[in-house]
């Protein structure tokens, strides 16, 4: 195949206030760069739309820095080497890199970690085998030191993270795991196909009298993806001595006001809680460890996955949105190239 001149990407046109829109992305085409020493040119084939990129579209300090206005968005994204100026990656290996949201990339040769494995098909190291599937482990094993018998509630427990969170969780040892989820399709989801004991959507009613009636002995262990009346819920839940493995709170990405909940944090004293947040970069030392027990239950089928796919790089933007709305099961990926 012989590579264009020209191919798109999507920048930031404007920083959003409030829920991003279509308004904030512009599809701009550009030559296609040549890779200098010690880089390759890739022709990226799948990417990721996480949302941790709302952050990032903010002009605020944070872990990673903000997009720029005029400049590509970025994202992890699995590619085919098209060109190489080093010896350790030629044509036709498969890498992941960060360089997404572009139909070609130019990456420095050691940023692109290369792939291929029997565990399951590539796009999976963009989810269940990759950064999302880590965030889970590292979560529930790490943070949460989950146990043998506890009972385990995991909220938007059928997205990326959270169905693998769930699962992990079973098949460790957990006696309960709970989810919840924003519809009635998720919910038969998490209990038809991932064998979550109980699951609810939060739609349906207030998340506290939900979460009670589903783990009526309490739980001791919260796996945090959304925040505010969910923490506040889950705190309430929580055995003495319970752990809260803090992974994100996307009920407060869009928010333009700081939420009222949770209004209950005096519980962290009288049940003798622990609460702790982490970030995944910063737990690339378990990767290994983490492919060596998950592969092989994804290799096996007893750890199941789904994803949410969209066609072509100008779906991104409303993969992202769809995704930020709730609109994707397991992980929300976009197809760049066939
Ligand atoms: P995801 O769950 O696949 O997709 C996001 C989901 O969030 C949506 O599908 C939606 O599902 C739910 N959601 C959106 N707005 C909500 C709201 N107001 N209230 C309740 N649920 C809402 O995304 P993911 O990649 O797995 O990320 C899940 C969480 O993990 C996020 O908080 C993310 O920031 C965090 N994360 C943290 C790290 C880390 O290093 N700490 C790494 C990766 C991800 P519903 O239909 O159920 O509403």
């Amino acid at each position: 195949m012989t590579t264009p001149q020209t191919a798109l990407e999507i920048h930031l046109a404007a920083r959003p206030k409030g829920r991003p829109t279509l308004d904030n992305f512009a599809f701009v085409e550009v030559d296609v760069p040549k890779p200098g020493p010690g880089q390759v040119l890739v022709r990226n084939l799948v990417m990721s739309v996480d949302p941790y990129m709302r952050g990032r579209m903010n002009d605020v300090k944070s872990y990673v820095p903000p997009f720029q206005i005029g400049k590509p968005l970025e994202g992890g994204v699995v590619g085919e080497v098209i060109e190489s100026t080093v010896d350790d990656l030629r044509p036709e290996d498969v890498v992941v890199h960060n360089l997404g949201w572009r139909e070609y990339a130019v990456v420095e040769a050691r940023h692109a970690i290369r792939i291929g494995s029997n565990l399951a098909p590539l796009e999976a190291f963009l989810g269940v085998l990759g950064m999302p599937g880590l965030t889970a482990y590292v979560g529930l094993v790490d943070i949460a030191q989950l146990r043998e018998g506890d009972t385990v509630f995991v909220s938007a427990a059928a997205g990326a993270v959270g169905s693998i969170a769930g699962q992990i969780a079973k098949l460790r040892g957990a006696a309960r795991v709970i989810g919840s989820a924003g519809s009635a399709e998720k919910v038969s989801y998490l209990l038809d196909e991932l064998g979550f004991d109980a699951a609810f959507n939060y739609h349906d009613g207030p998340v506290a009298e939900q979460l009670a009636a589903a783990a009526p002995d309490g739980i001791d262990v919260y796996f945090e993806n959304v925040g505010g009346d969910h923490l506040e819920a889950a705190l309430g839940a929580l055995n003495n001595f319970g752990r809260v493995a803090v992974c994100g709170m996307i009920s407060q990405y869009n928010a333009t006001e700081p939420s009222p909940a949770p209004r209950n944090l005096a519980l962290l004293v009288i049940k003798r809680l622990a609460m702790r947040g982490f970030l995944v970069l910063d737990y690339d030392h378990l990767r290994p460890q983490f492919l060596g027990e998950v592969g092989p239950w994804v290799r096996e089928g007893k750890l199941r996955y789904t994803e949410t796919v969209y066609q072509g790089l100008r779906a991104a933007p409303d993969a992202f949105l769809d995704m930020l709305d709730g609109k994707n099961v397991g992980k929300m990926l976009v197809q760049v190239a066939g």
